[in-house]
């Protein structure tokens, strides 16, 4: 297993260390980063980001297994970068197998004593949390833009759309229900009951380090499943936090364990072993193939939310201003590192120039900047090789032809302290074509080709081909349209005349190679559930 698991986020960590860090006392420090006997292991946090926090205690550098904050078993720290700087704001335990096999066995012990408490006790427990992270929404918006450069505004967002998946879970938790069935024997009973499915692992993603959390945890620990949570090496702080706060609000010791660090031997921990029985994973589709193939070893449940490339129709008949504005908000969203971003926009031909002309007026209005600078509306990539790899993607566009409208290259002009950080200018490029890598693979980043169509019928085979099947979006005022498209795109989630689709109560999940599973909603709740079938004879017929 282990060579299944070639270590893809550890060799990008140690690029980025060796990449970042070339001058001064940080050479140090990047070379302590694996060296145990030179580092205590104990973590630490800028004295710029610890200065903002109303409460210092949310600012956790350790792994938090059972009921305590554990540095690595040896010893051994990593950087924790801000993306719109390329400066080191926390040092954080860079946690490997042998501690997630504790934190495991610590979930495990933990399970049967929290599976058994009723679904009410559970639900005041999770609406305690919700009352603390909401009063915490400051300093988790805080740690949030440090660790992944969003803007504060786009933090504030994440955070509405993310505490409510707690207060949601916190009250479903007590509708899991049931049936008895119709019997078809006269002296029988048939039941179904639901039951925690047991020890979760999740492992969540950079690019919404707090939504993330929430959606996956939350409905885990109402269902009654005991968690071994992994968050993104990079953006460990928020998640470390919400444990900080689960602890406070009185989740038992080892019913909630965050284990930050190796990701690799993390995730072959989780995945080698028996006592997980659920993994829940939101990331790039390669990594999230490599983990469905070894939870098959042990076959364990496996939710998946993998990568997207989302169509966006524009029809003759839409609001073209509208759908300007929403296709801007969408496609720049967190720098266009969403999986649901707009990435792929069909405009028909009709309308074409006066919807490009309405998007650069929109792109224009961007600001670049660092996510604390209050006028920020769109911050850097999380890595400087995602610039690379936007910055491949237009290239290769406009040597086949595309045309840029606006932006095309990484900014020229950022001023300190944001002249180091990892940013590319908001870029339209028109006139794309089928035969771009833009088309084929998701950029994840602030880049927007343009394709033109004539007919309905090619714009759904053109958004349906692609690998991908997570959102997909449409703008028309035609009702028959909004259903047959609707119903024709093959996606997991679909926005007519509207980009905003995520929320708690509405299943978010893809198909095709986009994943398997559904979060939020009565549907998100099912994924942490069993199903157990009982039939009791009677003794009697009747
Ligand atoms: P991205 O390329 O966007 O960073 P990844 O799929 O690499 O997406 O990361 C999503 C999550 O998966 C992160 O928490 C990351 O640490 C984790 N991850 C990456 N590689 C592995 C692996 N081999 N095993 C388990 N988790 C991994």
């Amino acid at each position: 297993m282990q060579a299944i698991f070639g270590s893809l986020a550890r060799r990008q960590l140690a690029q980025q260390v060796s990449t970042r860090y070339n001058g001064g006392a940080l050479i140090t420090l990047a070379h302590a980063h694996n060296d145990a006997s030179s580092n205590p292991g104990a973590g630490r946090v800028s004295e710029d980001l610890l200065s903002r926090l109303k409460d210092k205690d949310l600012a956790q550098t350790l792994g938090y297994i059972g009921d305590e904050w554990t540095p690595a078993s040896d010893g051994s720290t990593y950087p924790v970068m801000d993306p719109s700087t390329d400066e080191e704001i926390a040092r954080v335990a860079n946690l490997k197998g042998r501690d997630t096999n504790a934190a495991i066995a610590a979930a495990h012990a933990a399970f049967p004593s929290w599976s058994k408490r009723t679904a009410k006790d559970r639900g005041a427990i999770l609406r305690k949390w919700y009352e603390l992270v909401l009063a915490a929404q400051d300093d988790i918006c805080t740690l949030m833009t440090f660790e992944s450069g969003k803007p504060f505004k786009e933090s504030q967002a994440e955070f509405v759309g993310g505490v409510a998946s707690i207060e949601w879970f916190a009250e479903q938790g007590r509708r899991v229900e049931g049936d008895i069935l119709q019997t078809v024997h006269g002296d029988r009973r048939q039941l179904v009951i639901k039951q925690p499915v047991g020890v979760c692992a999740s492992i969540t993603p950079w690019n919404f380090p707090f939504s993330m959390v929430t959606r996956k945890n939350a409905p885990a620990l109402a269902a009654g499943c005991t968690i071994v949570h992994k968050p993104a090496e990079q953006t460990p702080l928020t998640a470390l936090a919400m444990a900080k706060l689960a602890q406070r609000a009185g989740v038992p010791a080892g019913v909630y364990n965050v284990v930050s660090g190796d990701a690799a031997a993390i995730g072959n921990a989780m995945v080698q072993s028996d006592l997980v029985r659920k993994l829940g994973f939101t990331g790039s589709t390669r990594v999230g193939k490599m983990l469905m193939a070894g939870c098959a070893d042990t076959v364990k449940r496996i939710s998946m939310e993998l990568g997207g490339n989302a169509p966006f129709i524009v029809f003759d008949d839409a609001d073209v201003q509208s759908a300007a504005a929403n296709v801007v908000a969408s496609a720049f969203r967190n720098a266009g590192q969403t999986c649901i971003c707009a990435n792929r926009i069909f405009v028909q031909e009709p309308i074409a120039e006066e919807f490009e002309q309405a998007v650069v007026d929109n792109v224009r209005k961007l600001k670049l900047g660092g996510g604390m600078d209050p006028k920020t509306t769109l911050g850097p990539l999380i890595a400087p090789n995602a610039i690379e790899r936007v910055k491949g993607h237009v290239d290769d566009a406009l040597a086949q032809g595309g045309r840029v409208l606006i932006g095309g290259s990484s900014p020229p002009d950022l001023q300190a302290p944001y002249s180091k950080g990892y940013f590319f200018q908001p870029t339209v490029i028109a006139d794309a074509t089928p035969n771009m890598k833009i088309y084929r693979e998701e950029t994840f980043g602030p880049a927007m080709p343009v394709f033109r169509f004539k007919y309905d019928e090619e714009a759904v085979k053109l958004a349906n081909d692609s690998e991908y099947g997570l959102a997909g979006y449409f703008f028309t005022t035609d009702l028959s349209r909004a259903w047959r498209v609707a119903e024709q795109l093959q996606y997991g989630m679909i926005g007519v005349n509207e980009v905003g689709i995520t929320s708690e109560v509405a299943p978010f999940g893809g198909v095709k190679h986009s994943g398997l599973g559904r979060e939020h909603g009565k549907y998100g709740m099912d994924e942490f559930l069993e199903i157990k079938y009982i039939q009791m004879g009677l003794g009697y017929s009747n």
